[in-house]
């Protein structure tokens, strides 16, 4: 089964980071038609989602709700501080499927694969396997 890695370099605290062109760049390179592409997140203060690609306020809406829904003044017992981006992470999961059809990802119109970044800036890596 083809599997892979690939870097991520955020530069903000809180960031999503479109890399769907990558996702697709391993299936392509994979020559796999037809099959499924599962993508993995190894942090824990990083997520991966789904969500609209053309309008960048969406993703601006997305970190702007977290911040709501997560608060950062919250009694947290962790110590290292980072709380809210480990609450993010497991709000929005750690890994993605999307199907292939005649080689290519089967996102929806408007769909994009984020990396979410909630404690940067850091190196990042992404996790890619087809079968
Ligand atoms: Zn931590």
């Amino acid at each position: 089964m083809p599997t892979g890695t690939f870097a991520v370099a955020t530069s903000k605290t809180m960031q999503l980071s479109d890399i769907t062109a990558q996702v697709q760049q391993a299936v392509s390179a994979s020559n796999i038609a037809e099959g499924v592409c599962h993508v993995y997140n190894p942090h824990t203060t990083a997520g991966l989602t789904i969500n609209e690609g053309a309008d960048p306020a969406v993703q601006t809406d997305i970190l702007a709700a977290m911040q709501k829904i997560v608060p950062m003044n919250h009694p947290y017992q962790h110590l290292e501080g980072n709380s809210p981006a480990h609450v993010m992470a497991s709000l929005v999961g750690s890994s993605i499927t999307v199907f292939i059809e005649n080689g290519k990802l089967q996102l929806g119109t408007w769909q994009k694969i984020f990396f979410c970044e909630f404690d940067g800036p850091r190196s990042r890596k992404v996790v890619w396997r087809i079968a």
